[in-house]
């Protein structure tokens, strides 16, 4: 559904941030991007969501396709329209708008999408947020504006959702909570989902599918069953030796 080929970014004309980096999400699946700070993950997500592009010289060589068709050339909104929303690292939510209005907003992003509809979803998954439906989201606790930026990716309805550090700065209980709206996500609605994430345990556990990136490339993918068994990962990534 998703497939990066030797994209190659480079930051204000002389930081090679991305080095020829390919990788591909199946339709219907969640796929995994760790690495460690600095790798590329947030710059990857950038390139797809077209918050890079060639014509500003950020994107310097490789081919992004999106269901068949290609997309690194085309501007983050109309590559919004094909399908794709991303969630922001650090919650972008707007602040001076209520929670309801955050979500209403969301569903604007994709012409088409039932508004009533799409709320009583958001509000199955994240009770707490119908409860807290007329504050300004600015008020709500980390943990609570993570949720509303989720929220607002379910009211676009996406095909493929990019999500950036789901688990930044929370609570573990509510690491857990957010993890496992994202899997009921992917296994009931079919949400394709690429994560980000530095929490390797968690990722790895929710993913099928992982991709390692270092220094701008993706040294070692594979099932994350698979990546779970492997040496280097058990040590440099989920802190066992
Ligand atoms: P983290 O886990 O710390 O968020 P990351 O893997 O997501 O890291 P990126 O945010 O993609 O990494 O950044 C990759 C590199 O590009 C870093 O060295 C960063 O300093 C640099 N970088 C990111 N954005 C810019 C920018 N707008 N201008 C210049 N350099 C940038």
């Amino acid at each position: 559904m998703l497939k990066i080929n030797n994209i190659e970014v480079v930051y204000n004309d002389v930081i090679l941030v991305l080095k020829g980096l390919s990788l591909e999400v199946e339709q219907g699946r969640i796929a995994a991007l760790l690495g460690s700070n600095g790798a590329g993950k947030t710059t990857t997500l950038k390139a797809v969501s077209g918050l890079l592009r060639p014509d500003d010289g950020e994107i310097t060589d490789g081919e992004i396709w999106f269901d068949g068709q290609r997309i690194d050339k085309k501007d983050a909104s109309d590559i919004v329209k094909s399908g794709i929303f991303q969630v922001m690292e650090g919650r972008r939510v707007f602040k001076d708008l209520t929670v309801e209005e955050n979500l209403i907003a969301g569903a604007y992003t994709r012409p088409g999408n039932t508004v009533s509809t799409g709320i009583e979803r958001v509000y199955n998954y994240f009770p707490r947020l119908k409860d807290r439906r007329s504050q300004l989201a600015g008020y709500m606790s980390g943990g609570e504006q993570q949720m509303l930026a989720i929220g607002r990716a379910i009211m676009a309805a996406p095909k493929l959702i990019l999500m950036d550090e789901p688990s930044l700065g929370l609570a573990p209980l509510l690491v857990k909570e957010i993890f496992n709206i994202i899997t009921t996500l992917n296994r009931e609605e079919g949400t394709t989902i690429l994560l980000v994430e530095q929490n390797a345990n968690m990722a790895l556990s929710a993913a099928h599918y992982g991709y390692i990136m270092e220094n701008g490339r993706v040294v070692l993918d594979g099932a994350t069953e698979e990546l779970k068994a492997n040496d280097d990962v058990k040590e440099f990534y989920l802190g066992l030796s």
